[in-house]
């Protein structure tokens, strides 16, 4: 193998120039000869050439290349040599690829490998049963023309995947999927599809457990505080002694009444993930009527309230709602500023959509405590809480009713300085005011 192919060329060239010199001084046609052995080594070389040329393009997988001479038995062999190391590593290569797709084909999990325009590429069998695709007809397809949930086509689109996606499945509603999205490589997005109907299920049934609980407490609670009601109006009959553990009862009894409205409140919320209700709310009158209510909250504790309307758009949405969370907003300012403290709302759009702002000169919040301020009953001072008679879900209401209206919540404060409570809505959200009618 390691021989000297250099001076066998040489030597093998050096033998046919002496053989057709030896040929020439016999014949006496030195230069015949030598063209003539020359020709016949050139038209030797092309025939090898064109052989392996045939055998390169017509070759069998395991089949020998042609048998050669000297040199291009050589070249034959070395070629022959490449494409079976070649074969070899491919073969390796497609096994590891077969275990991996054998592997993610038995996982019961959906796995979907798009491209960078979000076309399928590859997807494995539970993505069969889970998203009804179908193989081959759906490769190349879009990803959003076979999953048609229009949440998903929106959180698609948006390319914002932190968080994953909760929808139905497309190919039976009572089946719920968690979508998560990965981009890798060159934008391609891997996206995972995992069956979260028995989560589902628990967590609806915990909804639906607190619902009924509300409800079903709502009628006797009312029946008692309609009691205190009229023992208090004539407590001096009953006894005197009676009338200040009368009234903290019935202090108590209205502030579980307004904790029980304020759990229904969630739970209706969180039952669909739209606002049935999608008409123009002119926000400019919504939050005039919020700011008198702000002021008869105040009362005499001489806070300052402004309210600046810079823009004269409408939000698609449900009114009830958007009041709920805004007069949240507003009458949370006003609980937690002391006395002679401001409160400013705001209101303007711009390019990114409309933005809503509270901001109040307040006791503020410390920044430790700002990511979980919207769960439920999260407090950040449950002495001072007791004392505003907050039920410590406003700002789950709040961010609940925005996820509904497509915007979100975004809470910047300092210790001892107040709080910025801002409603950042989506371009896609805001629209123009109705025009009034002559009843109006
Ligand atoms: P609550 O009914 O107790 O006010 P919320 O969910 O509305 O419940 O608020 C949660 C907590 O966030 C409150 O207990 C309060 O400590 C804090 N908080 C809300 N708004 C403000 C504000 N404007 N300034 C200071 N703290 C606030």
């Amino acid at each position: 193998m390691n021989q000297n192919w250099h001076g066998t060329l040489i030597r093998h060239l050096l033998l046919l120039v002496t053989g057709c010199l030896l040929v020439g001084l016999i014949s006496g046609y030195y230069g015949w000869s030598l063209a003539i052995g020359l020709a016949f080594y050139l038209g030797w070389t092309l025939k090898q050439l064109l052989r392996l040329h045939e055998w390169l393009r017509q070759h069998k997988p395991d089949e020998a290349p042609p048998d050669g001479y000297g040199l291009w038995g050589e070249v034959f062999d070395s070629i022959y040599h490449l494409q079976r190391r070649d074969q070899r590593v491919r073969g390796r290569l497609q096994a590891v690829i077969d275990r991996v797709q054998e592997s993610t084909a038995a996982l019961k999990d959906a796995v979907i490998m798009l491209d960078s325009d979000g076309n399928l590429e590859w997807w494995n069998l539970a993505a069969e049963t889970l998203l009804g695709l179908k193989t081959p007809q759906d490769s190349g397809q879009p990803v959003t023309n076979l999953v048609r949930h229009p949440r998903f086509k929106e959180y698609f689109e948006q390319g914002n995947y932190g968080e994953p996606l909760d929808i139905p499945s497309p190919v039976n509603d009572h089946l719920r999927i968690q979508l998560y999205i990965t981009r890798y490589g060159n934008n391609e997005h891997l996206m995972l599809v995992r069956d979260v109907t028995r989560i589902h299920q628990l967590e609806q049934m915990r909804k639906d457990f607190i619902a009924n609980v509300s409800h079903e407490l709502r009628t006797p609670l009312t029946v008692i505080c309609g009691y205190l009601e009229t023992l208090l109006d004539n407590v001096d009959d009953v006894n005197p002694r009676w009338k200040r553990p009368l009234s903290q009862m019935q202090q108590q009894g209205e502030r579980m009444q307004t904790l029980l409205n304020d759990l229904l409140l969630l739970a209706k919320l969180e039952a669909t993930d739209y606002p049935s209700d999608n008409q123009p709310v002119a926000i400019d009158s919504l939050l005039r009527s919020i700011k008198s209510d702000a002021q008869a909250l105040s009362g005499q504790r001489n806070q300052t309230i402004t309210l600046d309307v810079e823009a004269d758009c409408a939000l698609k949405g449900s009114e009830a709602e958007l009041r709920s969370a805004f007069s949240n907003l507003v009458f949370n300012a006003v609980k937690y500023t002391p006395d002679g403290g401001s409160v400013r709302i705001r209101w303007w759009a711009d390019s990114a959509g409309a933005h809503l702002s509270v901001q109040d000169s307040g006791v503020g919040i410390d920044n430790k405590h700002l990511p979980r301020l919207t769960e439920r009953f999260y407090r950040v001072d449950s002495s001072r809480n007791a004392s505003t008679g907050g039920t410590g879900l406003g700002l789950a209401i709040v961010k609940h009713v925005l996820l509904r209206h497509r915007a979100r919540l975004e809470i910047s404060s300092v210790l001892g300085h107040g709080s910025t409570f801002t409603c950042h809505f989506a371009p896609g959200q805001v629209t123009k005011p109705q025009p009034k009618t002559l009843i109006d």
